[in-house]
């Protein structure tokens, strides 16, 4: 039911259950029948399994004689927050150099690929990031010719420049790329110090990152001409810049949507109630409504997560869950015995409409 395998840790769980009952809210699915139905499942099946004491019992006995939300186990939601199947690339500009790419001469440098880390907060804001990586810079001794001061390549012997060799098989003929200049048709025989003779020598960089607002996780930026160092004149690769947004203790993200489940006492939802509620732009009142229930959705206009393309704000939804009073005194048991003396019909209507049709039901004998 909540798509969650069987080893799902209570976090795990409430997440998935958010994200779920985000997704049957009336105010996403138009009141829909069917997605109001499916919305009460989830609720129960999570009012099941987020007490340990009956997930337990559940795990025993749930799914082996048919209860109701047997049979939901396995679902693949394993993959969830962890590197997204989708991938964006977001070009970034540095120096006012774009991309070089087949610019005719040399050999291109290889691309390189950065996993840069942000929190939850750091994604909704846009953050700069200093990053240092290695990379194979192009020699200034020899400008990644590889010969040394004063010597120029010369054409290779063995395949007298064509970089491509012929062996004869009986009567086929085959041609391939040459062993000794690796096909590039010239070999150094004095080869520059710096480097050997490779043109390239390691180096290290350091980048700032301007990482956008709104950024997702999975998502890439490329830093045109940040990459590895060409060869012979040729362009730099590209660096990569993966960004993995950390999980957040409060918040679930869904696109632009933070989903934020905010427990209540059992006399704040029963009195009404202002609360204190975290977002990601610090701390914010929320009025709890006389008589609230669990799953009851409020909207936080604008709270949400950016988007990186810049069109609009998301919203946070915080999603109500009241907890029932544990580990009571003996005074506090009196008083909710006071309490039940003093409630009828009207304090608890469906307890009474349930007590109305156990009192019809007629069971079979
Ligand atoms: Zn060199
Ligand atoms: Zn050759």
């Amino acid at each position: 039911m909540l798509g969650v395998p069987r080893s799902a840790t209570q976090d795990e769980l409430r997440k998935a259950y958010l994200k779920l009952a985000h997704k049957y809210h009336p105010d996403k699915t138009g009141g829909d029948k069917e997605a109001e139905d499916k919305l009460k499942e989830i609720n129960a099946a999570y009012d099941i399994l987020k007490s340990p004491e009956k997930r337990t019992q559940y795990d025993q006995f749930g799914s082996t004689d048919g209860q109701p939300f047997a049979g939901g186990f396995g679902g693949d939601f394993g993959g969830m927050g962890g590197g997204a199947p989708f991938e964006d690339l977001f070009d970034m500009l540095f120096g006012g150099q774009g991309k070089r790419r087949g610019s005719g001469r040399g050999q291109a440098g290889a691309d390189l690929e950065y996993r840069l880390r942000v929190t939850l907060e750091e994604a909704a804001l846009g953050v700069k990031k200093t990053v240092t990586f290695a990379r194979q810079e192009t020699c200034s001794d020899c400008q990644g010719a590889g010969g040394a001061k004063g010597s120029a390549p010369e054409t290779c012997r063995q395949c007298g420049g064509a970089g491509q060799v012929r062996a004869a098989h009986g009567i086929f003929s085959v041609t391939r790329t040459c062993p000794v200049c690796q096909g590039s048709g010239r070999v150094i025989s004095n080869p520059c110090r710096s480097c050997s003779g490779s043109g390239q020598v390691k180096g290290r960089r350091e980048l700032q990152i301007d990482v956008p607002p709104g950024v997702d996780d999975g998502q890439r930026l490329r830093a045109a001409g940040e990459g590895e160092g060409g060869r012979l004149g040729g362009p730099r690769g590209d660096l990569i810049i993966a960004i993995q947004v950390e999980r957040h203790a409060l918040f679930e993200r869904d696109g632009s949507t933070i989903l934020c489940e905010v427990p209540v006492t059992f006399s704040q939802a029963a009195i009404g109630a202002s609360v204190k509620v975290p977002t990601l732009f610090g701390m914010d009142e929320l009025r709890i409504p006389a008589g609230a229930k669990t799953g009851a959705q409020v909207t936080l206009r604008g709270k949400g997560m950016p988007d990186v393309r810049g069109y609009r704000q998301g919203d946070q939804i915080v999603v109500l869950r009241v907890e029932t009073p544990a580990r009571l005194t003996r005074r506090q048991k009196e008083l909710l015995e006071e309490f039940d003396h003093e409630s009828d019909a009207r304090t608890y209507p469906g307890c009474d409409e349930f007590a109305k049709k156990v009192r019809q039901y007629r069971p079979g004998t």
